[in-house]
């Protein structure tokens, strides 16, 4: 199931990159954004780069497993969870589950080959670490 759904994004390309954008600059109310992903597009603010396509390429990747909305309301528990712990939004972002993965692997461009499903998982945002 997980690789049919896979070679049909494929076929149709997702994700779909949208370079000068203004969404990141509407999206910069409360912080300020340079790209965001809101599958199945990716928006930059400007021309973007590798390292940036490659972090919300792996949102694209986590969106599709969690069918878009399951993925908004987790990345919003998990800030929501992260703001009780730390009472910090850029400590509580940064901890949010798939931000976690996604900068941990935004400069490995094998990354997205090789990772397995729900890779997100692994991390946790209450770590005493
Ligand atoms: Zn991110």
């Amino acid at each position: 199931m997980q690789g049919l759904l896979l070679r049909v994004c494929d076929e149709i390309m997702i994700p779909v990159v949208v370079k000068n954008s203004k969404v990141p600059g509407i999206m910069s109310i409360i912080i300020d954004v340079y790209a965001i992903t809101l599958w199945p597009f990716i928006f930059f603010r400007d021309d973007g780069n590798d390292i940036t396509l490659q972090h919300e390429s792996i949102h694209i990747k986590q969106q599709t497993e969690l069918l878009v909305l399951f993925f908004y309301i987790l990345y919003v528990w998990d800030w929501i969870v992260g703001m009780i712990k730390y009472r910090d939004g850029a400590v509580s972002y940064r901890m949010i589950r798939f931000e976690q993965e996604a900068y941990e692997n935004e400069h490995d461009p094998a990354y997205l080959d090789n990772r397995q499903p729900y890779a997100w998982r692994k991390y946790r945002v209450w770590s005493d670490k």
